[in-house]
């Protein structure tokens, strides 16, 4: 029961809308055209989530990757995993979005830029990062005394919190709760 989002809302509701470990994807993939496979995953299946269909995700994700690869080579690397994703090649599965857990537990590598933020910035990054989200300095440190006791989903929380401007007493625990308990508030 995830709202849809068009191709033309996504820069939007990205700022608004998306956790952490989503934004940062969603910055990187601007920046440089190009995500490795950990990070297409993570992006690629919560951005499914998000209500992004089949055709409208193939033109995003094209649109960045043709800039650094060519249309050409994205036609024939890329897009068959897009399409996978959506169930529609190979064993026609439909897979779901990442969890938090499943997020928190992955081990990106060099160039990689999928995982959690909470668990694999730095935190110099980490800080950084929260600011210009526009966590304010008190929520900050309350943040990073979660993110020290390695409660990252908690440290979600207090982010989504702070953001928001309300308690909220569920919790994060998917990046795509996180999105339409965001999108609910600004309704
Ligand atoms: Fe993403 Fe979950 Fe980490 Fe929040 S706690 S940044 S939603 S993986």
């Amino acid at each position: 029961e995830f709202a849809e989002v068009s191709i033309k809302d996504i820069d939007q509701v990205a700022k608004s809308s998306f956790p952490l470990c989503m934004r940062h994807l969603f910055e990187k993939l601007r920046e440089d055209h190009h995500l490795k496979h950990g990070g297409r995953m993570q992006l690629g299946l919560f951005l499914k989530g998000v209500g992004l269909k089949l055709d409208d995700a193939l033109a995003f994700w094209k649109a960045e990757f043709s800039q650094k690869v060519g249309a050409e080579r994205f036609d024939k690397e890329y897009a068959y995993s897009i399409r996978h994703n959506y169930g529609r090649e190979g064993k026609r599965t439909d897979y779901t979005p990442y969890s938090c857990q499943k997020i928190i537990s992955s081990t990106p590598g060099v160039g990689d830029h999928h995982g959690c933020p909470y668990r694999h910035f730095s935190e110099e990054n980490l800080r950084a990062a929260l600011s210009r989200m526009g966590v304010n300095s008190g929520a900050l440190e309350n943040v990073m005394d979660k993110v020290r006791n390695r409660h990252y989903q908690l440290a979600c929380t207090l982010t989504f919190e702070s953001i928001h401007g309300l308690s909220y007493d569920a919790g994060i625990n998917h990046p795509n709760q996180y999105f339409s308990d965001s999108q609910k508030f600004f309704k």
